[in-house]
């Protein structure tokens, strides 16, 4: 073939992969293992959400749909994000409904990002961030989360790191992959840099819903002055099961959703019609499938955060979000993929390294707790007789 365009030059494969690739090959030859590394929820669907997709099906909405996606989806989401949320959005020109959330922080990028653009980025992080900004040409900047500190963005670490080239900064929360949630008091101070340095925010909250405790979702952009210069993206993969669906959302002010717009149209035209319908049966339906999900998490939460805090030579920050928790094994002395790759074969744990997601995720483990009560907890006996092999 003839070489391969430039902007991919430095991009790799996800460095995940080979966990997953060797736990499935373990899989597949007999040995049980117990799958911490997957990113999604292991529940079905909620069923009036299928039943809605399938009758659309069945009624024939099978051709596209305007780009921005089905009204009765826009105007859904706009309810929503009126009274979860407290942003107020016009359904017909503020929202754009993407395939997957994904697409649309892909479409985020390429509307705004020229080659040269700096993109302050949480590290660690979702790795995907890192590299949709790069093959947009886009500079990426690292800001450390700390374990001392509850691995939540310190503004003063933004701050250091402003230069004439910053655009963007991106912030998740609930955050992928420590489970840390922004407190309002810094979502604050991260508002005031984003206005005194003119910044665009991406705020990423597929995880808002997975939240415990004391803990609160507070969108950046309902704070003053916010609105204008953040887009909010959200999606339908964690809280409702449905991440295979492929269905994510954009919103905005116009004059920033217009943009992100066009990529949109040049890239999927629209998501998949009759996926809508069941989107629009997932926001305007019962949300009891969501509260029982989260429950279920919450137990695992504790008991997985439990049995860590046991452990010599392990440390583990409480997670307030998302359903990852993000423990220390520094005290080991292996590298995190070494440590993933050891506790594959002697533990049947898969999980993923922490330096899949960035430098200073180097010497942790990211353990989902998307995997049943029992199976965690058989798991974490395993693991700790594993440990002992090393200390
Ligand atoms: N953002 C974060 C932080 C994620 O962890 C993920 C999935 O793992 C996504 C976005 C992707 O969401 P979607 O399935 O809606 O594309």
């Amino acid at each position: 073939i003839r070489s391969v365009a430039n902007r991919l030059t430095n991009i790799p494969f996800s460095s995940i992969r080979e966990i997953f690739d060797e736990a499935n090959a373990m899989q597949k030859s007999g040995i049980n293992i117990t799958h911490m590394e997957i990113g999604r929820p292991d529940f079905d669907t909620p069923i009036h959400i299928k039943e809605a997709a399938n009758a659309a099906l069945q009624e024939g909405f099978v051709h596209y749909t305007a780009n921005n996606g089905i009204q009765e989806l826009r105007e859904a989401i706009a309810v929503k994000l009126k009274r979860e949320n407290k942003i107020h959005v016009d359904p017909n020109k503020e929202i754009v409904v993407s395939v997957g959330c994904k697409e649309a922080i892909v479409s985020m990028i390429l509307a705004f990002i020229n080659p040269g653009d700096e993109v302050l980025i949480p590290d660690p992080a979702w790795l995907e961030y890192q590299y949709i900004v790069e093959l947009a040409g886009g500079v990426s900047v690292s800001i450390p989360l700390r374990e001392e500190e509850d691995f939540i963005l310190n503004p003063e670490d933004v701050r250091a790191r402003i230069t004439s080239k910053t655009k963007m900064i991106l912030l998740n929360s609930p955050h992928n992959p420590t489970g840390a949630v922004l407190p309002e008091a810094y979502l604050k101070e991260l508002a005031d840099i984003a206005i005194n340095h003119n910044l665009l925010v991406l705020s990423d909250e597929i995880y808002e819903k997975l939240i415990y405790e004391d803990a609160e979702h507070i969108s950046i952009a309902t704070l003053p002055g916010m609105f204008e210069r953040t887009i909010t993206i959200n999606g339908f993969s964690k809280a409702y099961a449905m991440d295979g669906w492929r269905l994510g959302y954009a919103a905005g002010p116009e004059k920033l959703m217009k943009p992100i717009m066009k990529v949109h149209q040049y890239n999927t035209s629209s998501a998949t019609s009759f996926a809508q319908y069941g989107a629009v049966a997932a926001y305007l339906g019962t949300q009891e499938p969501v509260f029982k999900m989260v429950q279920e998490f919450d137990k695992r939460r504790q008991l997985l955060v439990n049995r860590l805090q046991e452990l010599d030579y392990v440390s583990c920050v409480v997670p307030k979000g998302a359903f990852y928790v993000f423990p220390s094994f520094k005290g080991i002395g292996m590298t995190s993929k070494e440590l993933a790759t050891f506790l594959l074969r002697e533990a049947q744990i898969a999980c993923v390294p922490g330096s899949a997601f960035g430098n200073y995720g180097e010497g942790y483990l990211r353990m989902a707790y998307s995997t049943e009560y029992k199976q965690i907890d058989e798991a974490m006996d395993r693991l700790g007789e594993a440990l002992k092999k090393l200390t």
